[in-house]
Order: C-alpha cells, then sequence, then structure tokens
C-alpha cells in the first residue's frame, strides 16, 4: 500500500469516529434533531461543515451554533 492511500483510509476512518462521538446537535430555534451524518446543502457546508435546519431552514456551524 502506499503511503498516500493508508493515510486517505486513517483521515477517513478519523473523520467517521469523530462523527461517531459527537454529540447530537439540535437547532437552537426550534429544537429539532440534526442529522448525525448531514448532507450538505452548498459549498460552504461541504468545507466547514454545519447544518441546514431542515424545519426552520437558518444555518448552523459545526457546532450548532446559529450562522450570520
Ligand atoms: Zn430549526
Amino acid at each position: 500500500m502506499s503511503p498516500a492511500l493508508v493515510g486517505g483510509i486513517a483521515g477517513g476512518v478519523a473523520v467517521l469516529l469523530i462523527g461517531l462521538l459527537s454529540p447530537a446537535r439540535k437547532c437552537p430555534d426550534c429544537g429539532t434533531a440534526l442529522p448525525k451524518f448531514r448532507t450538505p446543502g452548498n459549498a460552504k457546508q461541504a468545507m466547514l461543515g454545519g447544518w441546514t435546519c431542515p424545519k426552520c431552514g437558518i444555518e448552523l456551524d459545526r457546532k450548532g451554533r446559529k450562522r450570520r
């Protein structure tokens, strides 16, 4: 296996673990539980993390805070 491949696998596992270990987030506005495995709503969310609340539509950062 090439070092790049090993690094890619290790990175993927780390991201998965972080996702599994982080507590469930709730929307600060309406209390809707946010999905653990989010689907990025746009390019910004894909890069920075975060959610768009499925109920009220506000944007949250990766720590579950409202993004301005
Ligand atoms: Zn909400």
